[in-house]
């Protein structure tokens, strides 16, 4: 396909930009002054692991979330994987998670020897309640939502099946920080909930980065060892534990970004309103629930992720104009990886991945580049 002819009163900056899907870089220098700040203090303090920074942002993080217990993580797959071992996970025992998710919710479990059950979506792609009930075995341990693209599943349906079947739930609320559920926050109605701060997520930081949360004494307790080689507070060892420590440096970056972080939750949700109120009504798109389709969510948009029909050619349409697209878990969702021992179907995901888009969603994104999407993806539908 080759472009269009410009117009003569038309700049090229008319039909083309640069909006990239993600942007580090521009990122980094929305904040370069205070980054750099806090890279000095600490350093010069030489203060690098469990030090005040990540006790602070750690204490920030509880209040934020409003959860007894919060431990800076490595990452959020060692999150889920101390989660579990927390909950006695063992070899045999299976896991619930929905296909629709990162591979590390059904990983997390296998490295402990548990098994991976993989369920469909519902018709707003979160965990369906009425499959994960179907699946559920005499071996079902734990039932793990994952609170995708900054949205809260069907928390109380999912209760109910694993109360009445004497089930844990955990969640795993990497995409998800803010986001709530009939007032309570993501990653706080389950035994335990985790959180990603890798780069591209909602808070990210500059590297590997994560938290687990519990309202649990019990839980809470054997995190704070398990995270640190099995050591309590007094550095005693009091049973077998990791490492999965978050860098202190990485939690003062993050404790200065949680400080702007409710003001982005809106900014993102003001950008998925515009992408909403643009294009509902047109046939060859399935959106999300936009911001304010329902008074018992507070959704936070990790990504703007909608369904289009003939996706791959809107793709490249729009990567002719210079903007980013990608397809989650770069297309393929868990029980489609048949060297993981998976060769089944699961309908609502299959139908889903087949027309499955994610348009940028990023807090370097302005109201022009929004304008200029929209309008993109207009044209590519009217030609
Ligand atoms: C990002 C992500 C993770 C893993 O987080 P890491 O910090 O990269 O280990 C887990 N689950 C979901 C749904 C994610 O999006």
């Amino acid at each position: 396909m080759s472009a269009q002819p410009l117009k003569v009163h038309e700049s090229l900056d008319a039909y083309k930009r640069q909006i990239p899907f993600f942007n580090y870089p521009a990122l980094f220098k929305q904040h370069e002054e205070d980054y750099l700040r806090i890279f000095k203090d600490v350093c010069g303090r030489g203060a690098y692991i469990l030090q005040k920074d990540l006790a602070q942002f750690e204490e920030n993080l509880k209040k934020f979330l409003n959860v007894k217990y919060a431990f800076g993580c490595s990452d959020g797959t060692n999150a889920i994987m101390i989660g579990l071992m927390a909950l006695g996970v063992k070899p045999g025992d299976e896991i619930i998670c929905s296909s629709h998710t990162y591979i590390a919710t059904a990983s997390a479990g296998q490295m402990l020897g548990a098994k991976a059950v993989p369920c469909d979506i519902g018709p707003d792609n979160m965990m369906c309640p009425k499959d994960v009930e179907k699946r559920i075995t005499p071996k079902t341990k734990v039932i793990m939502p994952t609170q995708l693209n900054g949205r809260c599943c069907d928390m109380d349906a999912l209760q109910a099946i694993a109360d009445k079947h004497g089930i844990l739930i955990a969640e795993d609320a990497a995409q998800a920080l803010g986001a709530k559920y009939k007032g309570k926050c993501a990653g706080t109605m389950g035994k335990f909930g985790t959180f990603s701060f890798y780069p591209a997520k909602v808070l990210g930081c500059f590297g590997d980065g994560g938290a687990i949360v519990t309202n649990d004494d019990e839980i809470g307790q054997k995190l704070l060892a398990l995270r640190d080689h099995g050591r309590d507070e007094t550095g005693m060892v009091v049973m077998w534990g990791t490492n999965a420590r978050l860098d202190n440096l990485q939690a003062a970056f993050l404790d200065f970004k949680l400080k702007g972080y409710p003001a982005e939750m809106e900014r993102r949700r003001a950008i998925a309103r515009m992408y909403n109120d643009a294009f509902k009504g047109m046939p060859q798109l399935t959106l999300p629930p936009g911001p304010d389709a329902d008074p018992n969510r507070y959704d936070i948009y990790q990504n703007y992720e909608l369904a289009a029909d003939r996706r791959d050619e809107l793709r490249v349409f729009l990567k002719d104009r210079g903007i980013g697209s990608i397809m989650q878990w770069a297309g393929t969702p868990v029980h489609k990886f048949p060297k993981l021992g998976f060769n089944t179907s699961i309908p609502g995901v299959d139908k889903f991945f087949e027309r499955c888009l994610m348009i940028p969603m990023n807090m370097t994104l302005t109201d022009d580049d929004v304008q200029f999407i929209i309008k993109s993806i207009k044209e590519f539908y009217a030609q």
